[in-house]
C-alpha cells in the first residue's frame, strides 16, 4: 500500500498520472493554464477526475503542450465548469505543488505586470517564483514509512515472522513516522521485512520533503528605537494614519541625507510588526550592505535578506519562511516585492530613485510602480523615500496625486556640508594620468593634517577607460560592442564592461603599430595618484574588482570605521548610505561623467549623484565640505546640487520636461531593433515604425512615434541596435496601438526586438 502524504510542496511528489481522454462534458472541471512562452496566451485544459480537488490556481501543473504535444510545465491560474461546446480539450497530467505558490493578489499583480510592461503572463509568472522555489532547492524527498491504523490489532493475529514483528514493534513503540534508513536501523534488520510488510498492508510508505539547508546565522546587537524628532514624528504619524485608514496611499519622504529617514520606516515597521503583519522594505542592490541589514536585525526579531547573489537553496530557504509568516521584515533588492508575505503592512522603498529598481531583461518592470499596484491591491501603504526623489514621483506628489512628507533638517541640526564647485577646465594636475586638481589635493592635505578622513568618488572602475594608439589616433574598441575597452592594470588586461571581452593589447589593432596611450582615470589609476601624493596615508580602493571576496566589503568598511584607513576611494559603491562621523571631506573627481550621457535624465542623475555623495560627510559633530571637480561648472544640475537646492532643481527641470515632451509629462516606450546584421536591423526597423505609423493613423492614435535611429550604443554583444520610441499623453494610447500593431509587424530572421515601458536606460 503506498500513498503519497505531503508536508512541503514539490515536484516529483505529488504527480498522480492521469491517462485519462477527454472526459464527460457536462460537470467536468476545467482549468486556465498559462505556459512561460512569449505569446500571452492563456490555455484551457480538462481537469481529470482524480486531480479536481487537487489543483488550483496559483498551482503549477504538467501538461502536453503545442502541436507536438511536449511535455510542459505551467501555472493554473482559475479554475471553472467546463463550457458545453464540446470542443476537446486536452488534459492536464499532474499537480506539482501541494499548495499554491501564488495567492489571489500575486496572480492580479502578475496579470498587471504582463498587462503594463507588453510582455506575457508566463513570463512575469516564471521570474515572480523564483527558480530555487520552483526546483525545491536544498531540500530533499526523504522515505518514511508508518505503522497502517489498525496495525496494532493485526499484530496479535496475523503470523509474522520474527523480523517482521520486530520492524512493527518499532514503529508501533514509536507512534510516527520514520525514516526508511533509521527504521531498519533500530529494528536490526534489511530492507526486506518492510517491503514484505508494506505488501501485506500493515505499513505505510509516506515520503516527505526535509530541508537540507541551514543558513549561517550570527547573533546581532539588539537595539531599541531612538526617540524621533519632531519633524520625524509628523512623518511617522502619517504613515501611521495611512496604515490606519486600511486603504492604499502612496507617502513620498522627501528627507535630506542624514535626516533620519531609516529611522521613520523603522518605527512604521514597528506598529505593522505590532498588529502581526509583515513589511517589506526595498533598497538597491548596492545598499544592500551589512550596515542596512545589521541595522534592521537589530531592531527586529525576524529579518528575511533577499538579494542576487544568494543561492537557490538560500533563497528558497527564506521564501518559505516569508510564506509561513515566520518572518516580520523582508529587507532586499528589486526583485523582494515578490516576496509572499502573507499578511503584508507596509512597503517602504528607500532611494527611490535609484535606477537598479528596473529589470532591464524581460519583464522589465520598475520595483516602485509594481510595488504601487502591490499595494493598492492589498490595501497598504506604499513609502518611497530619497533625498532626490525621481521627479516622476516628485510630480506625483505635486498634484497631490501622492502624500508629500517632508524631513528637511539633519539630525540634531547639523548643516549640509558647503558644496565647492572647481572648475578644473585649466587645472595643471587634471590631465591623463592627473585627476586630482590643485584645490582638491590643497583641502585633502588639510583635511587629512586635522585629523579627518576622505572619501573620493569616482565612477569608472579600471585603470584607464581610453586606449588610445599615439602612431593613427584610433581609439580601440571592443570587437563586439560599439564600447571602449577599459584598461586594468592590476590584471595587465583591456576589458569591455559591456560583453567582458577581454585582451591583451599591445599594438593597435588598426594600424598595427605599437605606442598605446591610456587616457582618462578610472579607480584603479586613481588609487595610484593618491598613493604617490598622500603616501603618509593609508588608503583602500572599493570598486568590484577590489570586492570580489566575500566578506572583503564588510572587511574595508570595518577598517574605515576604525581609522585604519584614512582616504576611501571608488564608485557609486561608497556614493550610497555609507555614515561615518569622521569624514570631513568628500571630493568628486569628475561630475561630467554622468552629465554627458545621451539620456534625457543625464541632469537629473548629475545632481542625485552630487547630493548623494554630498550626504556621505558632516555626520559627525565635525562639519565637512565636498569638492566637485568638473568642466561643466555652470550646468544647472551641478549648480543647483551644490546649492542643495532640490526644489529649485525639480522645477526647473520639470518645466523642461514639459517643454520638451519627455516624461513625467509624457509616458515612453522604447524598442530596441537588434540582430547580427546592421543593414537587416536598420531596414527591419523602418519597417517596423512603418506599419506603427499606419496602424497609428488608421486608429486616429495621438501617440507618437519617433525614431527608428541608431541607438546610442550601435553595437552591443555582435548584435547591431535600433531603436523607436513611441510617446504619449497616456500608457492606454501607447498600450492600444502596439496592441493593434504587432500582429502586423514584419518578421525576419535574426532581427529581434525588445519593448521597453518606461524606460530608464537610454543606451
Ligand atoms: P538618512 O537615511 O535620512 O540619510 P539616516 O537614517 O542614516 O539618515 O540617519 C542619520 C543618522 O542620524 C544615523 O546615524 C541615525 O542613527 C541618526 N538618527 C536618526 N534618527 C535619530 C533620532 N531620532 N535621534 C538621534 N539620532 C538619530
Ligand atoms: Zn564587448
Amino acid at each position: 500500500m503506498q500513498r503519497a502524504l505531503l508536508n512541503e510542496p514539490g515536484p516529483g511528489e505529488f504527480c498522480l498520472h492521469g491517462g485519462h481522454g477527454p472526459a464527460g462534458a457536462a460537470s467536468s472541471l476545467v482549468a486556465q493554464i498559462v505556459f512561460n512562452r512569449p505569446m500571452d496566451a492563456v490555455y484551457t485544459y480538462l481537469v481529470p477526475e482524480h486531480l479536481r480537488e487537487l489543483v488550483g490556481p496559483g498551482q503549477r501543473v504538467r501538461a502536453p503542450f503545442g502541436k507536438a504535444n511536449r511535455r510542459a510545465v505551467g501555472y493554473c491560474v482559475g479554475t471553472g465548469p467546463a463550457d458545453e461546446t464540446g470542443r476537446s480539450l486536452k488534459s492536464i497530467e499532474a499537480v506539482l505543488d501541494r499548495e499554491p505558490l501564488l495567492s489571489e493578489t500575486m496572480l492580479q499583480l502578475t496579470r498587471w505586470i504582463a498587462d503594463h510592461y507588453l510582455c506575457s503572463w508566463g513570463q512575469v509568472l516564471d521570474t515572480v517564483v523564483p527558480a530555487g522555489v520552483r526546483h525545491n532547492a536544498g531540500t530533499r524527498l526523504v522515505k518514511l514509512v508508518e505503522a497502517a491504523p489498525d496495525a496494532a490489532e493485526r499484530l496479535v493475529e496475523a503470523k509474522l515472522p520474527e523480523k517482521q514483528r520486530a520492524v512493527l514493534r518499532v514503529l508501533l513503540d514509536d507512534h510516527g513516522p520514520l525514516r526508511f534508513d533509521e527504521l531498519i536501523k533500530k529494528a536490526d534488520c534489511g530492507p526486506g521485512p518492510v517491503k514484505a510488510l508494506c505488501t501485506k498492508g500493515l505499513v505505510v510508505e509516506t515520503s516527505q520533503r526535509s530541508e537540507e539547508f541551514t543558513p549561517e546565522t550570527s547573533a546581532v546587537e539588539k537595539h531599541g528605537d531612538l526617540e524621533l524628532t519632531g519633524q520625524q514624528r509628523a512623518a511617522f504619524l502619517s504613515i501611521v494614519a495611512a496604515m490606519r485608514s486600511g486603504e492604499h496611499r502612496t507617502l513620498l519622504l522627501h528627507g535630506v541625507t542624514g535626516s533620519g529617514k531609516t529611522e521613520v520606516y523603522t518605527q512604521a515597521i514597528r506598529e505593522v510588526v505590532h498588529c502581526g503583519r509583515q513589511a517589506i522594505v526595498l533598497v538597491p542592490e548596492i545598499s544592500l550592505t551589512p550596515q542596512t541589514i545589521r541595522h534592521f536585525r537589530s531592531r527586529f526579531d525576524s529579518v528575511a535578506v533577499l538579494h542576487s547573489h544568494q543561492t537557490d537553496s538560500e533563497r528558497h530557504w527564506h521564501w518559505q519562511r516569508i510564506a509561513r509568516g515566520e518572518v516580520q521584515v523582508v529587507v532586499g533588492a528589486r526583485s523582494a516585492i515578490f516576496a509572499p508575505t502573507p499578511k503584508l503592512g507596509l512597503i517602504v522603498i528607500d532611494e527611490e530613485h535609484e535606477t537598479s529598481f528596473k529589470q532591464d531583461t524581460v519583464p522589465r518592470y520598475h520595483a516602485r510602480e509594481v510595488a504601487r499596484r502591490r499595494a493598492e491591491l492589498e490595501g497598504v501603504p506604499l513609502v518611497l523615500g530619497s533625498a532626490t526623489p525621481t521627479l516622476e514621483s516628485w510630480r506625483r506628489a505635486q498634484q497631490n496625486l501622492d502624500i508629500l512628507l517632508s524631513l528637511p533638517k539633519r539630525i540634531e541640526q547639523r548643516p549640509l556640508p558647503p558644496v565647492v564647485i572647481v572648475d578644473v577646465r585649466n587645472d595643471p594636475q587634471c590631465r591623463p594620468g592627473g585627476a586630482i586638481g590643485v584645490a582638491l589635493q590643497r583641502a585633502m592635505q588639510k583635511t587629512l593634517a586635522e585629523g579627518g578622513q576622505v572619501i573620493l568618488f569616482l565612477n569608472l572602475r579600471g585603470y584607464s577607460p581610453t586606449l588610445w594608439c599615439r602612431s593613427c589616433g584610433y581609439v580601440i574598441k571592443c570587437p563586439h560592442c560599439d564600447i571602449t575597452l577599459t584598461y586594468h592594470k592590476g590584471r595587465n588586461v583591456s576589458l569591455c564592461h559591456s560583453c567582458g571581452h577581454e585582451a591583451a593589447i599591445l599594438r593597435c589593432p588598426g594600424c598595427g603599430r605599437g605606442g598605446i596611450s591610456y587616457l582618462g582615470n578610472g579607480t584603479e589609476r586613481l588609487e595610484k595618484e593618491v598613493r604617490t601624493k598622500f603616501p603618509d596615508y593609508p588608503c583602500l580602493r572599493m570598486d568590484s574588482d577590489s570586492m570580489r571576496r566575500p566578506g572583503s566589503h564588510d572587511a574595508a568598511l570595518d577598517a574605515f570605521r576604525k581609522q585604519e584607513v584614512r582616504i576611501l576611494l571608488g564608485t557609486q559603491m561608497i556614493a550610497k548610505g555609507l555614515d561615518f562621523p569622521n569624514v570631513t571631506l568628500v571630493g568628486v573627481i569628475s561630475a561630467d561623467t554622468a552629465l554627458h550621457q545621451p539620456d534625457f535624465r543625464s541632469g537629473e542623475r548629475t545632481f542625485q549623484l552630487i547630493a548623494q555623495v554630498a550626504g556621505r560627510t558632516g555626520r559627525g559633530e565635525r562639519t565637512g565640505r565636498v569638492y566637485v571637480q568638473t568642466t561643466s561648472p555652470t550646468e544647472s544640475a551641478i549648480r543647483r546640487a551644490s546649492e542643495h537646492d532640490y526644489l529649485g532643481f525639480a522645477a526647473e527641470e520639470l518645466q523642461r520636461r514639459h517643454e520638451l515632451m519627455l516624461p513625467p509629462y509624457q509616458t515612453l516606450v522604447r524598442v530596441i531593433v537588434r540582430g547580427p546584421e546592421e543593414e537587416a536591423v536598420r531596414h527591419h526597423s523602418d519597417e517596423m515604425v512603418e506599419v506603427v505609423k499606419a496602424v497609428a493613423h488608421a486608429t486616429a492614435s495621438t501617440v507618437r512615434v519617433l525614431g527608428p535611429g541608431p541607438a546610442p550604443v550601435a553595437k552591443i554583444k555582435d548584435n547591431y541596435r535600433y531603436h523607436f520610441q513611441l510617446s504619449g499623453d497616456d500608457f492606454e494610447s501607447i498600450r492600444d496601438l502596439w496592441r493593434h500593431s504587432l500582429p502586423k509587424l514584419p518578421k525576419t530572421r535574426d532581427v529581434e526586438f525588445a519593448v521597453d515601458v518606461d524606460p530608464m536606460n537610454m543606451r
